[in-house]
Parts: C-alpha cells; structure tokens; sequence
C-alpha cells in the first residue's frame, strides 16, 4: 500500500503569506533577454540608478575582492563610522543590513508579536506587509489621500494595539512625500511605545532632503528607526547594503536579532567610497532631474497624467490596463512594473532611466497605446 506522505508543517503565519512569484519587472536583465528573445532591454521597473556604479565604489570593491575568502568586518566599523560622520549621529545609533529589505524583516521580528498590529499606508511598498505577516502581526491598511500619506488619517487609525508604524518617505508607488515638519508634529501627539519606521529609499532625489528627512528628529524622538538604502541613488544594487538610523536602545535591540556578518565585504566597502563620491550622487540626481522633465512634458502630449513625484520614478495613469500594457511593452524589451498590485490598475510606474532609456519608453508606451486601443 503506498504510504501518504507526511511533512512537517510550517508556522501558519508562513503558510498564510502568498509565496513570492518573480514577475517580468523582478527579472534581471540577462533573464528578460531570455525570457523575450531580445538583444536589448529596457529595464525601468526596479527603480535602479541606470548609470553603473560610482567609479570610486567599483575600485573599493575590486579591492574588498582579494579578501573574500575572509569573513567580514562583524560591526562593518569603517561604513558604520562614515554613515555617523554623514548624518553626525552616534555609532551606537546605526545598524547595517542586507539591503533595506532585510532591516524591514528585522525591525517586524524584533518588534512586532502575534496580535500586534502594524499601521500600514496603502498603496505603498509591499515588505512591510510581508514581514509583518509573517511575525504573525494584524494589518490595519490607512488608504492614500490623493497619493500621499496623510498624516493626520495615520494619527486616527492609531489603537492600544498598535506597535509599529511603516511610513515610506518618499512613498512608493506614488512619489509623494511629507515634510519634516509634518512629521514632527506627527510624531509628538503620537504614543511614545510605538515604533515608526521611515523608510527613506528615496530621500536623495527629493527637492529639498533637509526638509524632509527625520533624520534630525532623532534628536528629540526616541521612538523612530530611518531605513537607508545604497540601492537607490548609489548604484549599488546588486551587492545589498542598508542601514538603520534609531536611538541606541533599538538599534540594540535589533542588533540581537542580526544574523552575524549580514553585510557582505565589497558591498561595505563599496557603500562607503560611494558616500564619499559627491560628484556621482549629484550628477545622477541632476540626471534624473532632467530625465523627469522629459518624461512628464512627453506623458502630457500624449493625453496621460502622471502623479508629481520626488523620486526616481514617475506613476502614471495609462487609463487601459496596465497589466496588457505591460506584457505589450514588453515585446519591444521595455519593461516598467504594472499598478495591479498596488490596485491601481490603470496605471504603471515608471523608473527614470538615462535619456535614451527615457526616450525608448516615450516611444514604446505610445506604439504601444495605440496598438492596445
Ligand atoms: C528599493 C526599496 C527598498 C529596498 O532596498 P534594498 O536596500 O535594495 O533592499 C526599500 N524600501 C523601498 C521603499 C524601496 O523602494
């Protein structure tokens, strides 16, 4: 008699999280050309500097490479102390992780119980939703007023259970983003037991960082943790470096929970020649500045809207669904990431690329609208 098979069963907060299935906008580049056929791609769905790294970064890790067969730097002292110079904090203020996306994980894990509850604003990056599912939290989703986070909405949805709070600033997928100010105030009518997370992915490209980033408000709030990436403006991807910005006591707390030698070498080293490389993190913002120009002086002529934005990216109402859209592009190797996951279902958003990426979107999304209406 053939037997049944029995497996151990996994933790029914894993089991109830949809497993994650890479989409055309997760793919690298290679497998799109691949997957498509296609000699040459488009990539604009990741939001990744489309420069190359800063040539400073690429000499440190090159460098970093002849010690790979070492483990590295426990405390990664050397970005660590950079990173306290750049934003004048304390070392004990700051904690290196595997890319943003991994202090996303811990800061749920370290936090957040079951029957917790995370505040979430809704449309916006989705691993806070994740990693606080699978630490087994209740989600309390606050809607979006027209595209931004509204503070004031996020204030009222507060409850005795709430534990942490994600704010995505700029937010992602829209582009918006609160001021400091508001912020401040935010944050002292808000119980001093709640976590805010601020996800600052974004914060090189806004118009005016020094009025938007928190990172000044440590200062007098204990209660928030600021995510950093070197992902974003720095070019560096691939090799997954972020960190957090808090009071001692969590960045300690989240320390217990780190895996040891989460920050790979090269990437440590070559996050830390690119703080230093003004030259690059001015030169791409102004490329994008320029590149955002274009994109929304070409989206009006074509009848479209856009939401104004203050980052990398541009989300666009294509008033067709942007799932078709998507796949129609596509076939001409330009790839931007569809609304539908966000439930804006109309719209895709859009990275801002070298001009002539900018000008190959132009031209596809309008080949492309047209064959699709
Ligand atoms: C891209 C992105 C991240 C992830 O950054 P990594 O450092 O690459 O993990 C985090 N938050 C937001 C909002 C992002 O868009």
């Amino acid at each position: 008699m053939p037997s049944k098979k029995i497996y151990p069963k996994a933790r029914a907060e894993v089991l109830a999280v949809q497993p994650y299935a890479a989409d055309l906008p997760d793919l690298a580049i290679w497998e799109l050309k691949e997957k498509l056929g296609l000699s040459h791609i488009v990539k604009l769905s990741l939001n990744e500097n489309p420069r190359g790294p800063s040539p400073k970064a690429m000499k440190a890790m090159e460098a970093a490479l002849q010690s790979t067969n070492r483990y590295p730097d426990f405390e990664g002292s050397v970005l660590r102390q950079q990173i306290c110079k750049y934003l004048d904090v304390e070392i004990e203020q700051v904690t290196l992780s595997n890319g943003a996306d991994e202090l996303i994980f811990l800061i749920a894990h370290t936090f957040l119980k079951p029957g917790d509850e995370a505040l979430i604003p809704f449309p916006t990056f989705g691993n806070y939703f994740w990693a606080s599912q699978l630490a087994g939290a209740n989600i309390k989703t606050v809607p979006l007023v027209d595209f931004s986070i509204n503070l004031h909405e996020v204030l009222k949805a507060a409850s005795p259970l709430t534990k942490v709070i994600f704010l995505c600033n700029p937010n992602n997928p829209t582009g918006t983003a609160v001021s400091k100010r508001d912020l401040a105030g935010f944050l002292n009518e808000l119980r001093k037991d709640i976590l805010v997370a601020i996800d600052e992915a974004y914060i090189d490209y806004v118009t005016s960082p020094q009025d938007t980033s928190a990172v000044d408000l440590l200062r007098q709030h204990q209660n928030i943790i600021i995510l950093r990436t070197f992902s974003k403006i720095y070019g560096l991807a691939s090799v997954r470096v972020g960190y957090g910005v808090s009071s001692p006591e969590i960045i300690n707390a989240i320390n217990r929970y780190r895996l040891p030698f989460n920050v790979n070498y090269p990437g440590q080293l070559g996050a830390a020649a690119s703080l230093q490389d003004e030259e690059y993190w001015l030169e791409s913002r102004q490329l994008n500045e320029l590149g955002k120009k274009y994109l929304e002086e070409q989206i009006l002529k074509l009848g479209l809207t856009f939401v104004p934005s203050q980052t990398n990216f541009l989300l666009i109402n294509t008033c067709i669904n942007s799932r078709l859209l998507l796949n129609e592009m596509a076939k001409k190797g330009v790839i931007v990431r569809p609304g539908n996951a966000y439930r804006l279902d109309t719209f895709i958003r859009v990275s801002i690329g070298t001009m002539e990426d900018n000008m190959s979107f132009i031209s596809v999304l309008q080949e492309s609208l047209s064959r699709l209406s």
